[in-house]
This record gives C-alpha cells, structure tokens and sequence, in this order.
C-alpha cells in the first residue's frame, strides 16, 4: 500500500528510555483549550494520536504560580490538581501506541502573572513582555534554587500523569533557560551571568535535574532556538552553535527552531516548506542524539529528503497535524492525494491569540473533537440519502458538497464560472496567496473519488433554476464583493464621493485585473490581509502606492495570525508610505483629502486612485428571491433552502470551510437545543476528570 520511497518514515527511533514508532513527531502547539478545556484538549491530542504520529505533546505547560500566562490558555501543572487533566491526555494519546510528550515552562519575565499576582521572576530586573505596565526583579540565587525544584516537580507530575517525553524548553524567547541565555535579559555578574559558559549554567542544571529526577523512564527533550534575527542582544547562530556543542548529549532529544514565535510559524505569505533549514541544519552534525524541526511539512518526499540529506531525524509538526491529524496515516496508507495541506494562513494561531479555542481554515473539525464530537476522516452516514442542490463553488460550497457527498446524498454543485473555488481561486493568484488554492484542491480532488457528487460549472442559476431542478435540500454558498463606497467599521454612512467614482476600486476589481494606474491610496477599514496585498500587488504592477488607514498601526488585526511583522517589513521595504490614523474626507479623481482622526486637521495630497478595503455585501439575491417564492417550494418538492458562507455573512475563509461542513454535519439531524456543543464546566472535585480517564 506505502509507496517504498516513503519508507523510511516510518522506521522507529529511539529516543532516551523511549522509542518512537515512527518519524512523525507532532510538536507542542498552542490550542486556545489547555487548562480551562482539558476534555476538549485531551480530545483533540487523541485524534492525532489515531491518525498516526508517533509523538503527541502539549503546549506549554506552566510549571509554577510564578508562570501564570493569563489571558492566555495553555497546559498547567501548579499541583498535584493539574495531573488528572493531563493524565487523560495521556491515556487517550497512549491508547493508539504514540508516546506523549510535556514541554514544561516557566516564562519568567514573558508569563504575565495576571491571575496569580505574583511578582514576575528574570535574570536581571527588566520590563515584562505581557503583564505590563509592570517589570519582573531579578531572580537571587535561591529563586534560582526554586525554579529548579519547580521544575523537578512539574517533571515529576508529568511522569505521573503518564507523559513519556519532558521538555527542557528554552525557545520562542518564552523560557527562562532562554532568558539566562539572552545578553539583553541578563545582566548578572554571579556565576549565572557574563560568559557563555555562565548563562548556559542554568540551562545545564535543569536538564541534568530533569534527567535525574524522570530520565529512568522518560525522554528528555530540549526545546531549542538557534537564532532570533534580533541580532547580540540576542541568541544568535554562531552562539546556538557553541551551545549546542556545549549540551550536545545532555538531552536525549534535541528540538530545534526559530525564535521568536512569528519566526518560527512563518505565515506562507512570508516563509516556504523547509525554510528553517539553514538555521538548524548544524544541530545533527553536532549531536549523536536524535533531531526534530518544523519546516510546515506537508510533502512527503521533503519529508524524506530531510532526512536523508541528515537535517533532522524526526518531522516536526504543529500546522501540518491541525490541518491533517490524519497525514501520518495517509502516507502509510497510501493515500499521500489525500493529504489535507495546511495553507500557512495561521488562522490556528490566531485561536491562541484570542483566547479561544483553536480553530482551521483547512480542517473545521479542528476544535470541535469534543464539543461537537465532529472527526476529521469520518462523519455519520445520512439516515435517509436525498437529492441536495449546491449552488456555488468557493469554499463554502465546495466543502459542503464534499462533506454532503461523504454521507452519501445525491450532490449537484452548480458553479457560475469556469473554475472553481471561488475566492481562494482569484486571491491565491495575488502575491504570496498561491497555497490558499489548496483548500480548493483538496476538495476538488476528494469529490473527483465521489460518484454521487456532480459538478455543473458554467452554470449560474436563476431562482426558476432552483425551483426547476426539483432537489430536496438546496443550500447557497454564492459568495460576496467588495463594497466600493467606503463604508465600514470607521465610516458608518460610507464615504461621500466613492461610490461612482470610476478611480475607486475594490478589491474584487484587483483579483479581476481591473488595476489602477500612478499615484494609488490604498484605504484598509478592514485592518487583516487584503490591504497590504493590494499594496503589494500595485507596487509590483509600478503604482506609487500610500496604505491610508484610520487605525493607528497598519494591519492591527494581522498580529493574531503573527503576520504583523512581516507584513510591515514587507511594506517597508517595498517603500510604501503608511499614514496611519488618517480616514478619507474625499476624492474627486486627483486629489484625495485627507482627515486626521484625533486633531481633525484635512490634508490634500494629489492621487490618480483608491482602493476601498472597508467590508463586503453578501451575494444573496437568489436567496432572497427563492424567499420571495417560499409558496413554490413545496410544489417542487423543495424542503429547505439555506444560505451560508460569505453569502450569509462575509467573514474568513476559514468561517465559510466551517459553515459549509456544519451544514453538511446537520442536514436531517435533529435540533439538540440551544447550544449546539458540549461545554466544560467548573468543578471543585478533580475526581470528576479522574472518572472521565479510561481505566
Ligand atoms: P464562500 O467563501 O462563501 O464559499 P465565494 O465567493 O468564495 O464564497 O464563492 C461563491 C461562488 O458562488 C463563486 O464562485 C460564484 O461564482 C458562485 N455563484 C454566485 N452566484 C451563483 C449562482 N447564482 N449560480 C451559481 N454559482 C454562483
Ligand atoms: Fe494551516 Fe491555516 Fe490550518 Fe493553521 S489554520 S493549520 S495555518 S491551514
């Protein structure tokens, strides 16, 4: 069944005490669930466990009151009433033959201390990264003595809970070992401080603690960044590279990667498959022990090629396991056509961001293991197989009629263009966007195995269609455009002026190649992506191009998907100006006015054309014109029509996967009330997740 080239995925590696069943090692990663949903998180883990990695980790785990990460949801292990949770974790991660794997934490001067009100801990006094407006005070040697046994502690408790692997983690600019490491957040002049040899001390310790209080049993990993492109003030390459010379066989696992996280989850806008390569190649050449990096795998034959080239010995991944949990699986099956790959839109990330549960654009079961008992590979069969008519072939439409066709109705995808996939087919030709087309590919290729789904393209449906076509169920995903009028979060009433205005253009006139020409304002309301694609776009078509915007940084919403960076880098260095807190007053073709939103002060400046990123209208006149004849239905043997997707509400395309596979998931099921998931509820007694633990 396995193509023979892929073999050598799936030979076992010994790692310490332990041994992976196979190459596939899923890194910790961030869920937006951790402490506050262990039931949620424990579930999830579980699938990817089944789907065939052989290593399954938490996210980072707070290891002490100290590390508290408030707002944000990660694994804790304060006491003994943190083990159950993740003892069930464990068990169902073990219950498939994949080892688990706890990476321990104290984030020192990066936690923020919010909920716990302790007095934040660093090497020297400095500002904390997240609980400010407040500092952490440099840590004496016998809070150094603490950390320790707080860390030997939590070691301990993860071995108890069942976890195979413990992390050391010193990476992402979020640990203390790395803190000691750093020249800018240690200043010490004791033996802590000061030389390589001496900020490495504490790094040592803990790794020989960690050994000495779980490595009979356990793994030890060390969590590792070899460089954080922040220059001496902090790690950089050739210093990784003496560290790691330094440590070389210490851990029985090294896992290496990029800090601080925006360099190491690279947006694809920003970063190809592989791109740490050249940061962490030197890792394998420097120790006997086994390595593990990320690099968004998704190909196979990279896979194999990393290995074989002696990069790394294990395949890292966080955003190629929530896209696929299945893709171990599918190769050894396989089924590598299968493989659903992650788009690199960090969408993931942007659950972890917002304090809420993790969610994908790709897999919109990611999340909702639990709560809605959804899997990705399976769904229940439809209890009475029936004729559904989808009108529209973007995202929402694409994955309904997959998703629809799995359970086993009888499919008619109708598509009023040539090609499908709506709007990820027309941004992923724009500059950096090309993986978003995998959402279409993967589903495209999936309904091609379905010989209930057929696609009608060139086929744009009226209502008399519709009503004609005598389908049971018809649901439209029909998709939204741009509004040209300038209304928006900022300007309620719109923008005098923009509407008819034949030198305003939208975004749907940029992926039309409708394109402006000389001096462009490109006007983002809407504060993600799009603008700076805009910008970006006409800058390479030659446009002189200012992003205009009335927030008071460019692109504010981009920092959840850690595209923030990039994107001003980008900008920068494509020389395109950035006038921030400014809206426009008004644009009759030449001149655009300008008005500053705290001193109201107008400028004039001369412009050949806007583009209006502000928000979108939903493509929904044959729903309301199908609402308008709701008295034809019955005769046609129609019994529901929905909308869904951009068409219902514009929103992400990861909103409009997620509308198109629930509409699938409830078709003929019955209504279960109000709240449509499971929720977790407090509970004084741990004893209550104890019972919930298989024995
Ligand atoms: P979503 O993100 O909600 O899936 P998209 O805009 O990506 O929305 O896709 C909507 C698709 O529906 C587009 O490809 C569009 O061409 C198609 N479409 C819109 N109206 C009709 C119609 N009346 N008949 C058939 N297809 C339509
Ligand atoms: Fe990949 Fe986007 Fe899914 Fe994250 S949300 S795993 S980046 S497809």
């Amino acid at each position: 069944m396995r193509d023979p080239r892929y073999d050598i995925l799936f030979t076992p590696v010994k790692i310490g005490p332990v041994t992976a069943k196979n190459r596939f090692f899923q890194v910790p990663h961030c869920n937006g669930m951790g402490h506050a949903m262990p039931l949620a998180h424990a579930a999830m883990r579980e699938i990817k466990a089944e789907g065939g990695w052989a290593v399954v980790s938490t996210e980072e785990c707070e290891i002490h009151p100290s590390s508290d990460l408030t707002p944000y949801v990660e694994a804790r292990l304060w006491d003994d009433h943190d083990i159950p949770a993740l003892a069930l974790m464990c068990d169902k991660v073990h219950a498939h033959g994949a080892l688990a794997a706890l990476e321990l934490s104290h984030n020192g001067p990066t936690a923020s201390n919010l909920y716990s009100r302790e007095v934040l801990l660093g090497p020297s006094h400095q500002v904390s990264k997240y609980g400010y407006p407040s500092q952490a005070r440099a840590m004496t040697l016998h809070d150094i003595r603490e950390y320790r046994r707080w860390h030997r502690e939590a070691a301990l408790r993860g071995k108890r809970a069942g976890m195979d692997i413990i992390y050391v983690y010193a990476a992402h600019d979020l640990s203390l070992p790395m803190h000691f490491l750093q020249r800018r957040r240690n200043q010490r002049s004791d033996e802590y401080g000061g030389s390589l040899e001496n900020r490495v001390r504490l790094l040592r310790e803990v790794l020989q603690d960690t050994r000495d209080a779980v490595g009979d049993t356990c793994a030890v990993a060390l969590r590792f960044a070899t460089e954080e492109l922040l220059g001496p003030g902090g790690v950089e390459l050739a210093e990784a590279q003496d560290i790691v010379g330094m440590l070389a066989e210490l851990p029985d696992l090294w896992d290496v990667n990029l800090a601080a996280w925006y360099n190491d989850s690279v947006p694809s806008r920003f970063a190809t498959e592989g791109a740490q390569e050249p940061f962490i190649d030197f890792v394998k050449k420097t120790t006997t022990k086994p390595v593990v990096g990320v690099g968004r795998f998704t190909s196979p034959d990279t896979m194999v090629s990393q290995i074989r080239r002696g990069v790394i010995d294990l395949i890292g991944a966080a955003r190629p396991s929530i896209a696929d949990p299945y893709l171990p699986r599918k190769i050894e099956e396989g089924r590598v056509d299968d493989i659903r790959e992650c788009i690199g839109c960090n969408i993931c990330v942007s659950g972890d961001m917002t304090i809420s549960p993790i969610r994908c654009t790709q897999n919109p079961s990611m999340g909702e293991e639990w709560r809605k008992g959804w899997h990705p590979e399976r769904i229940r069969p439809a209890p009475q197989p029936t004729r559904v008519l989808v009108v529209g072939g973007g995202p929402a439409g694409l994955e309904a009629a997959r998703a629809l066709g799995q359970r086993g109705h009888d499919v008619s995808l109708a598509e009023s263009r040539k090609e499908l996939g709506g709007r990820v087919t027309r941004e992923a030709r724009l500059p950096g966007l090309a993986e978003w087309a995998r959402v279409r590919d993967w589903r495209v290729g999936q309904i091609g195995k379905l010989n209930n789904v057929s696609v009608y393209l060139d086929s744009p449906l009226t209502a008399q269609d519709v009503i004609d076509f005598g389908a049971e169920h018809v649901v439209l995903a029909t998709g939204c455009h741009w509004r040209r009028d300038g209304f928006g979060r900022s300007n309620g009433l719109g923008i005098p002026g923009l509407a008819d205005n034949p030198r305003v253009y939208t975004f749907d006139d940029l992926m039309n190649d409708r394109l402006p020409e000389g001096r462009v304002a490109v006007f983002d309301d809407d504060g993600f992506y799009y603008a700076s694609v805009a910008a970006e776009l006409l800058r390479a078509r030659g446009c002189e191009v200012a992003y205009v915007t009335p927030e008071d940084s460019i692109a504010p919403w981009s920092v959840n998907t850690l595209d923030y960076r990039h994107i001003r880098k980008r900008m920068a260095k494509l020389g395109i100006e950035a006038i921030v807190s400014h809206n426009i007053a008004g644009f009759d073709g030449s001149t655009l006015t300008l008005e500053n939103e705290w001193d109201e002060q107008r400028t004039e400046r001369p412009c050949d054309a806007v583009v209006t990123i502000t928000s979108r209208l939903p493509d929904d006149a044959l729903y309301q014109q199908l609402l308008l004849r709701q008295g034809d239905w019955g005769g046609a043997g129609i019994r529901s029509v929905r909308c869904i997707g951009d068409a219902e509400a514009p929103g992400l395309i990861a909103h409009a996967i997620y509308a198109g596979h629930r509409y699938a998931r409830e078709l003929q099921e019955p209504v279960t009330g109000e709240v449509a998931f499971k929720r977790h509820f407090h509970t004084a007694d741990p004893d209550d997740l104890r019972r919930e633990t298989p024995a």
